[in-house]
């Protein structure tokens, strides 16, 4: 990955910045920033933890950089042990957006600010900000690419949909199934999608019947072959939506084990990452489409954040009623997500560097 200069940003041009700048003021060197993320088994939480570790060394900060294997107690002691070093600002990718609220209450009592990443923290007065990509927004556009590929608008289907939801641990798994069940709803409603498993929730919160624990791509891909063998011995899958590329991956490879071939009856399938082995089966025609969500601007984003609480500045932030953990709403910068598809991997993730064309086999 490339490594962006800091300040680069530029992102959003309706920033507002909000008014709690605070008394805290130091020099960065004399500064230790932790990084909590959940996971190395996920390509993304690599690439976000190491880029923005990278930016704030550059920028003199001290980092401690932790994963913690998708363990909620193990991130919990992580989190305590940073607290313990020192560490001035949390940087929290939670595993279980409800199971901080003890050890950043201990925190709080330092002073320590915690900015929560990509995904909320809950139910905690202690979580000062929170930076993420408009997680509603990347089901919507799930939604869309189904609603576009299949043709609904035209009144085409009936289709056979298989739905999938994310971790019910994580906070934004709800986002990002209401925004693509919003835009399906209309056609599940007048059977234009019919799901021969029945696993379609009723309504958007009942979410959590079709989620897969932790985002494990096992997981999906053992929900999938017993949806195959149990309700498709005579009839094709047509479409469906996973949330994100972890799932997507064991999706396709149960597609591939029940026989589905690529080009021919290989259904429409939605993404999230744009993970390398997702781009590399979009190119394959075996997934039609990913949501990316360039980490490296998050990073960015995020870093200046920790500047900027460090330096006592107000810290940008564009949105501050989208997010409430429970208790209060977390001030948040949202960063946009956007669709690739095969035709657009060049000109998206190659042209922006986020892959080369070597690693991709272009
Ligand atoms: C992130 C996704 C990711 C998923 C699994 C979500 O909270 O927003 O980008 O695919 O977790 O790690």
């Amino acid at each position: 990955t490339v490594a962006m200069a800091f300040g680069t940003l530029g992102a959003c041009s309706s920033t507002r910045s909000d008014s709690g700048g605070d008394s805290t003021s130091a020099a960065p060197s004399d500064t230790l920033v932790g990084i909590a993320m959940p996971t190395k088994s996920l390509e993304r939480w690599n690439n976000d933890g190491s880029h923005l570790q990278d930016l704030l060394k550059k920028e003199g900060y001290k980092t401690t950089l932790q994963y913690a294997d998708n363990k909620v107690d193990q991130q919990i002691t992580q989190i305590q042990n940073m607290v313990n070093d020192g560490a001035k600002v949390l940087v929290i990718a939670s595993i279980d957006g409800t199971a901080l609220g003890p050890v950043l209450q201990t925190a709080a009592k330092d002073g320590v600010k915690v900015i929560a990443y990509d995904r909320l923290i809950n139910d905690t007065q202690n979580v000062d900000y929170y930076a993420t990509f408009d997680n509603e927004l990347v089901g919507k556009l799930q939604g869309e690419y189904i609603e576009s590929a299949l043709k609904l608008k035209d009144g085409k289907g009936p289709y056979n949909i298989e739905m999938f939801a994310g971790s019910p641990d994580d906070n934004n798994a709800k986002f990002f199934f209401k925004g693509a069940y919003d835009v399906l709803k209309p056609y599940i409603d007048s059977k234009k999608l019919v799901s021969p498993s029945g696993k379609i929730p009723a309504s958007a919160d009942k979410w959590t019947q079709i989620g897969i624990q932790g985002w494990d791509s096992s997981k999906a891909q053992a929900e999938m072959e017993n949806r195959l063998n149990s309700f498709y011995k005579s009839k094709k899958v047509d479409v469906v939506l996973s949330p994100n590329d972890s799932l997507a991956l064991g999706i396709e490879q149960a597609l591939q084990g029940a026989g589905y071939k690529a080009g021919d009856d290989w259904p429409v399938i939605t993404g999230q990452d744009a993970d390398l082995a997702n781009v590399k089966n979009m190119l394959a025609g075996k997934q039609s489409m990913t949501v990316w969500k360039d980490t490296r601007t998050l990073g960015d984003q995020v870093a200046k954040m920790v500047d900027q609480i460090v330096k006592g500045e107000t810290v940008d932030v564009n949105d501050t009623d989208s997010y409430n953990n429970g208790v209060k709403n977390v001030p948040s910068y949202l960063l946009k997500p956007q669709v690739v598809t095969k035709d657009t991997v060049e000109s998206t993730l190659v042209k922006s560097g986020f892959y080369s064309a070597s690693d991709l086999g272009l």
